[in-house]
């Protein structure tokens, strides 16, 4: 088994040793090439698939049009998405390994990537808020990769942080194991609400998530924001998934 194979399997242990004192334990371990130290190590950096025109201009989806069939035939609640990567190769296994196998040391070195992306491609926003995730998965996984993310792009960019302004109003089961985009679209509309109306109106937000795959979730969360009185609902993501429907 592979070192963060352990590593996943150890994660239950975690809520007893304490995670940061599991980090500490065992270095990270890069995605890319397997070499200790960090998430993804400085020259499996440069290796990483940089998303780059053509892509949708709306939500990011790469192919050479100017906007995806979805954004070309339907209103986007949300004002557009903006991501560094697309979802394949080590980015790809580290967010997997960042969101599933409990390797909450990565959130630095994942949230700076966001940090210098959004540093050099402006989104109009005064508060970053994160995709939220339902208390009982939040209970099981010990954090929130979306918060932490948004948390470290907020403190590099000096930008506020609102974790707690969206939250899910009931649980949605996994969405990677329902094949129907139909019924992924039903599961997460009205899903989420925001906790405090005046702390959205007027606003201009930029929703922070790891990884964009069909914009459902996002469309949902700039729906309730909207509703809110948000001016604008920018999302920023570490990747763009695109053409593949894994599930968010
Ligand atoms: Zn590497
Ligand atoms: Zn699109």
């Amino acid at each position: 088994m592979s070192f963060i194979g352990r590593l996943g399997r150890l994660s239950g242990l975690a809520e007893l040793a304490g995670r940061s004192l599991l980090d500490a334990l065992y270095p990270l371990e890069c995605a890319g090439c397997g070499g200790s130290g960090k998430i993804i190590c400085d020259s499996c950096v440069d290796d990483l698939p940089v998303l780059s025109a053509p892509y949708c201009v709306v939500c990011a989806t790469p192919g050479d049009f100017a906007r995806c069939q979805v954004c070309a035939e339907t209103a986007r609640r949300f004002d557009g998405i903006r991501a560094p990567f697309r979802y394949s190769g080590a980015i790809r296994k580290a967010i997997l390994e960042f969101k599933y196998s409990g390797i909450k040391a990565a959130a630095p070195q994942m949230g700076d990537m966001l940090a210098e992306y959004l540093d050099s491609n402006p989104l109009p926003g005064d508060v970053l808020v994160p995709v939220p995730m339902h208390r009982r998965r939040l209970r099981e996984r010990g954090y929130n990769q979306a918060e932490l993310l948004a948390r470290r792009v907020a403190d590099r960019c000096g930008l506020d942080c609102a974790p707690e302004l969206l939250y899910r109003t009931r649980h949605v089961g996994p969405q990677a194991g329902t094949a129907d985009a139909a019924q992924r679209a039903t599961n997460v509309v009205g899903s989420v609400a925001v906790t405090s109306v005046a702390g959205a109106t007027g606003t201009r937000v930029i929703l922070v998530d790891d990884v964009v795959t069909t914009g459902n979730t996002l469309e949902t969360c700039a729906d309730a924001l909207k509703r809110a009185g948000a001016v604008s609902v920018w999302g920023l993501t570490l990747a763009v998934a695109g053409g593949t429907r894994l599930g968010e």
